[in-house]
């Protein structure tokens, strides 16, 4: 996913609330430092590791990372006095991740089975369009579809949103 995970964020952010029904503290922050966080690895890829290997084999990239940080997050939640609606938000931040990782899945691909195999799992692979620019092949290919219906829900939910909040304030 190249374009969508920023409006992913606050379509979660979105759901999450709507289906628990009540203001989630600190959600819209949550779901989108969540849904881009992962893609900070882009810094360590050009200016370290100079795109030696796909930044798709950072740890922040990988599910079994943010499922010890889920452990440890909400251990640490339940063992400190914070309030219990900030489980909630934490749960926010870590399914914004998960999006994340399921959006990279569509043709990036993610090790899903790491450490049993370092296999990058996608279900689409994407033909390189011979001499153009390889953000050429994904801009051009159908599963770019799926980044525009993306943007399109969370203008639409954004839009919504607003509108509702305008009403409340009369
Ligand atoms: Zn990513």
């Amino acid at each position: 996913m190249i374009t969508a995970h920023l409006p992913a964020g606050y379509c979660v952010f979105q759901g999450c609330e709507a289906f628990s029904g009540r203001l989630i503290p600190y959600a819209m922050a949550a779901a989108i430092i969540g849904a881009i966080l992962p893609d900070f690895d882009l810094l360590l890829f050009y200016l370290v590791d100079n795109r030696a290997f796909n930044h798709h084999r950072y740890w922040v990239h990988i599910p079994i990372f943010w499922a010890a940080i889920a452990v440890l997050g909400f251990l640490f939640l339940s063992l400190s006095k914070v309030h219990k609606s900030y489980h909630l938000t934490f749960s926010v931040f870590l399914f914004s991740i998960f999006v994340h990782l399921c959006l990279d899945s569509i043709v990036g691909g993610i090790m899903w089975l790491y450490p049993l195999n370092d296999t990058l799992y996608k279900f689409v692979v994407v033909p390189r369009i011979e001499g153009y620019h390889w953000l050429a092949s994904f801009i051009f290919h159908w599963t770019f579809l799926l980044e525009l219906m993306i943007w399109f829900v969370a203008s639409l939910l954004f839009i919504l949103n607003f509108k509702h909040k305008k009403r409340a304030e009369y």
